[in-house]
């Protein structure tokens, strides 16, 4: 617990090369690699509004833009505006005698609604904003001068899109002809579609031209209104000017006084799915409803890969050795072998990247990968793998064997007795169920007084795949011995 804020003190190597902690990465069973949040696709899934929690398809989000329209936040302090009721006196409509005099007019209360910050006390009514009849009143929204102008150039963005986007259409269809099975009437006859339906007196079918829109380019211009006279002698209220964040929040607008600030429609939040980048397998996705928090597919690391803490370190000095306590954890429910190996050399190292590259290329040289590149949303997006950023200023002594860890069993949790009959490794200093602490001899390298150990190992442990790859007829779990590199950041030089 203690370092959730803190830089993590044990990383591990990602299959590109970069160091996490198990809490950021993901782990593909298909590829039976390490992936962190650069080796995956990121794909919205769904928009909701995280205050009303209601769903909103992608199309009718990007017509709000991105916004709910319900719910609004605090424009001085970002927090949810809450609705507020209030009793108000409205005069009643008269029954058409207009016998009564304007001084005695007849009132009777009424509910209005007002938008309020419960955090720091701004109103709706702050600005002169209309109380509403309803407390999800049409709150009217904040009218900014170059509204008309920004709508014009939106709509030329998105022709100029349309327009590249069919004419990259009609080069891919030219260039790869569709290869059928059976001939047909063209291959035959020589005579394409479009010929014949001219020949029988139809028209052209042909996608609509987009039109081309043409505006009118913003121009530079010299003239620049004066400053008022007396900006550099007035006072300022630094109470009524609006902070920089206050002012960005609202980029149409960019209120410059506190007088101007209106309610923020409530940003949408996207729930995301995340997919392998080498087999574009899914290895994260949430349930659909914005009310639940559960996931359909969760393969993050920490389910998959033996987790390394480091418990206990004893007083680093340069040139003494000191004993440092990990605790391996389990979280599969198979056993595990772990080895415990030094990390790979420079030879090794670039070895690996080059047999790895060596296997993306060919995947991405596969069947499919004509039709992959034509349709993917990222497939040509690998993150390279390359080598390892971090120097070890340490070695470590390794232990002499291999060792067992059991399965992960919630119920062990009750268990009195945690004698376990084995005979176990000296380096092993308790066993708790999935659990096993090592003691671990660490030699810093001619290290100075403040500078950083830092140790590293290859941790080789055996995994359970139980996925069926959809290939092959296998059921049957299969056992793989996987490696994973750690690094560890064990304190400082006394
Ligand atoms: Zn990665
Ligand atoms: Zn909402
Ligand atoms: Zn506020
Ligand atoms: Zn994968």
């Amino acid at each position: 617990m203690a370092n959730i804020v803190e830089p993590s003190c044990v990383n591990y190597v990602c299959s590109c090369g970069y160091l996490n902690p198990i809490t950021k990465l993901y782990f593909c069973r298909y590829c039976l690699k390490l992936r962190c949040g650069f080796c995956v696709c990121h794909e919205v899934d769904s928009h909701f509004c995280c205050n009303c929690l209601e769903n909103i398809p992608s199309g009718e989000a990007k017509l709000k833009r991105n916004q709910c329209n319900k719910c609004f936040d605090c424009p001085s302090c970002q927090h949810t505006l809450s609705s507020r009721a209030t009793t108000v006196q409205v005069p009643k409509k008269s029954d058409g005698d207009g016998s009564k005099s304007a001084a005695t007019v007849d009132t009777k209360p009424r509910k209005m609604y007002y938008l309020t910050c419960l955090a720091c006390r701004w109103t709706s009514r702050d600005v002169g904003i209309p109380d509403q009849v309803t407390a999800t009143g049409q709150w009217p929204e904040c009218e900014y001068s170059s509204a008309t102008r920004f709508s014009m150039l939106m709509e030329h963005y998105q022709n100029v899109v349309q327009q590249e986007k069919q004419e990259k259409q009609d080069l891919w269809r030219r260039k790869a002809p569709k290869q059928h099975k059976y001939p047909n009437l063209t291959d035959r006859t020589g005579l394409t579609a479009s010929m014949i339906r001219r020949q029988m007196g139809l028209s052209e079918k042909t996608a609509p031209k987009v039109k081309q829109s043409t505006i009118s380019p913003s121009l530079s211009s010299d003239v620049v209104s004066e400053l008022p006279q007396d900006i550099f002698s007035k006072e300022i209220n630094l109470g009524n000017i609006t902070t920089i964040k206050q002012r960005l929040s609202h980029p149409s607008v960019q209120p410059s006084t506190v007088n101007n600030l209106y309610p923020l429609n409530k940003n949408l939040s996207i729930k995301r799915s995340l997919r392998c980048r080498q087999c574009e397998h899914n290895i994260v996705k949430p349930e659909y409803n914005p009310l639940s928090v559960k996931y359909r597919i969760q393969l993050f690391a920490s389910y998959h890969v033996p987790e390394v803490r480091l418990m206990k370190c004893g007083p680093l000095e340069a040139g003494v050795s000191t004993q440092i306590l990990i605790k391996i954890i389990n979280p599969t429910l198979h056993e595990m072998t772990i080895t415990i190996m030094d990390l790979p050399t420079h030879e090794e190292e670039s070895l690996i990247i080059e047999e790895m590259k060596k296997k993306s290329d060919k995947q991405s040289l596969g069947p499919l990968a004509s039709l992959n590149s034509a349709f993917s949303r990222q497939a040509s997006l690998n993150e390279e793998p390359k080598f390892v950023d971090q120097k070890v200023t340490g070695t470590i002594a390794l232990p002499d064997s291999s060792f067992m860890l059991q399965q992960r069993d919630d119920s062990t949790e009750y268990d009195d007795d945690h004698q376990s009959s084995r005979e176990e490794p000296k380096f092993v200093v308790w066993r708790r169920s999935n659990k096993v602490a090592v003691e671990l001899t660490v030699n810093p390298l001619d290290c100075k007084s403040g500078d950083e150990v830092i140790v590293g190992f290859s941790m080789q442990y055996t995994y359970v795949n139980t996925a069926t790859s959809s290939g092959t007829d296998k059921k049957e779990p299969q056992t793989h011995a996987l490696t994973s590199r750690v690094y560890l950041r064990i304190g400082k030089i006394k």
